[in-house]
């Protein structure tokens, strides 16, 4: 079978936004599960709105969701040498021709059909004319009169459109640039790509690509126009709707694989399956379950999944991922065992980066500042000998595992007469300076026998302080 050559080509007028993600998604995943060759295709023929910022911008975001191309990235403003010699190419074939039709006559053109109630469109005017090149002419397309053109999508089946209704399109502008149609379908031609998933907005453009790829005698890729992403009022996803470049949601805390597991499943099923690892994805992924309705964005979704992908990562790999919001809170953490310690106790707790961060902070205080209200009722001189023996017991224990410390918990419970929670409340404000926190035990195994004992202390000389006004 011919290997599968997909493409993802953006064109860089703003961030990557999570629809175009999507289709980037589909496109390289489609081409991993394929063991085919996925390209990457910078659209900047728009010179004045294309930025390199936003080129930049896609590229980080592209990578950040672990998204890696085998050729490119290619940028169409490099290649106008490329597209003349196409468009040369229709014109000696005599399926393109130049225009010299001037603005004026292209607006009366519009004008009288417009008036006769018809689409506006070029009249072909210098279809027949053979003109030659002039310094501001443009070059059109000779496009089919009669007939249909059908769109073979392999997501919306067969979509048909009457040649009639299209006309004899620009390829070449005066100035010598490429129009946008002919360029996506030149560079698809001589960068081998046999498959096009992108979202249906482009429904449109394709005949006309149709009609080009016939021109040059070349072979249709493979079309699947994918439904576009709305919002939870089902109108089309938007800034109202929240947040929409990919890039704001690593900086919310979402893991780059709980948000591509949440796009993919967007426009795509596969039995009732919701969770997805990146490498089941590309094992899974078919263009055929690809659905046809439109997926609407939920963020509580999004949360849930996420904070599935948390439970699921192990901790080293989730501290890589957790550091920066950390040193954004100018904690000074690093890799290592401490923070994948702290992570085991916050990860079935945390939906998001940012969640598990404000909730670690406690973990890399040096001196813990506790809560009014929970310094008050809980750091009262009754608790002075339960701390005092739990400082005593922990000298004696060699591991902080949860076995032992429940142990050092019940014998203090029997000595002081306390029940367990007087005890555990008291602890949990010494050591973390609030009333909720992960569990009593994997807390203490997580900071480690010193950080505990320093801890214990500073609550007995904050009471002690106290009592003593
Ligand atoms: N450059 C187009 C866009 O950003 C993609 C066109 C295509 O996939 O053919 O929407």
């Amino acid at each position: 079978m011919e290997k599968i050559i997909t493409r993802f080509p953006p064109s860089p007028t703003g961030y990557l936004h999570v629809g175009g993600a999507r289709t980037a998604l589909f496109n390289w995943l489609y081409a991993r599960h394929m063991k085919g060759k996925f390209i990457l295709r910078i659209e900047d023929t728009d010179i004045e709105r294309s930025t390199r910022e936003s080129v930049d911008a896609i590229l980080e975001a592209l990578e950040w969701i672990g998204i890696d191309w085998d050729e490119g990235p290619y940028f169409q403003s490099q290649r106008f040498d490329v597209y003349k010699k196409y468009a040369q190419k229709l014109l000696d074939s005599g399926q393109a021709y130049y225009c010299t039709c001037s603005r004026e006559q292209l607006e009366n053109m519009r004008k009288k059909a417009m008036e006769v109630g018809g689409k506006p469109k070029y009249d072909g005017t210098c279809r027949g004319k053979e003109l030659s090149k002039t310094d501001d002419s443009v070059i059109r397309f000779k496009a089919p009169l009669v007939g249909t053109t059908v769109v073979e999508d392999v997501i919306k089946g067969n979509i048909v459109f009457q040649n009639s209704e299209l006309d004899d399109f620009i390829i070449q502008r005066g100035d010598g640039t490429p129009t946008y149609n002919f360029a996506v379908v030149v560079d698809d031609i001589t960068m081998g790509i046999n498959t096009v998933i992108r979202g249906d907005d482009h429904v449109n453009n394709t005949p006309k690509q149709i009609m080009l790829f016939k021109a040059f005698g070349c072979p249709l890729p493979t079309f699947g126009h994918v439904p576009m992403v709305l919002g939870c009022d089902r109108t089309r996803l938007s800034k109202r709707h929240g947040a929409m470049s990919v890039t704001a949601y690593r900086d919310m805390g979402f893991l780059p694989d709980a948000l591509i597991n949440y796009l993919v499943r967007l426009g795509w099923s596969y039995g009732d399956q919701e969770f997805f690892s990146k490498d089941e994805l590309i094992e899974k992924f078919s263009l055929e379950n690809i659905g046809r309705s439109a997926g609407i964005f939920n963020m509580e979704k999004l949360l849930a999944l996420n904070a599935d992908h948390i439970k699921a990562t192990p901790p080293g790999k989730l501290a890589r991922h957790l550091l920066p919001f950390l040193r954004e809170r100018n904690l000074n953490a690093e890799e290592g065992p401490y923070i994948e310690s702290i992570i085991e106790t916050l990860a079935t707790r945390s939906k998001t980066l940012q969640e598990m961060a404000e909730g670690a902070m406690f973990y890399f205080q040096e001196e813990i500042e506790y809560e009014e209200t929970a310094a008050k009722k809980f750091l009262t001189p009754s608790v002075l000998e339960p701390l005092n023996l739990l400082l005593m017991e922990l000298n004696s224990l060699e591991h902080l595992s949860e076995k032992n410390l429940e142990n050092a918990f019940i014998k203090i419970m029997e000595q002081t007469g306390l029940k367990l929670g007087k005890i555990a409340q008291p602890v949990r404000v010494a050591l973390t300076g609030k009333t909720v926190s992960p569990g009593i035990f994997e807390m203490i195994h997580a900071l480690g026998k010193k950080r505990t004992q320093a801890r214990l202390k500073r609550a007995v000389e904050f009471i002690t302080g106290q009592s003593d006004l």
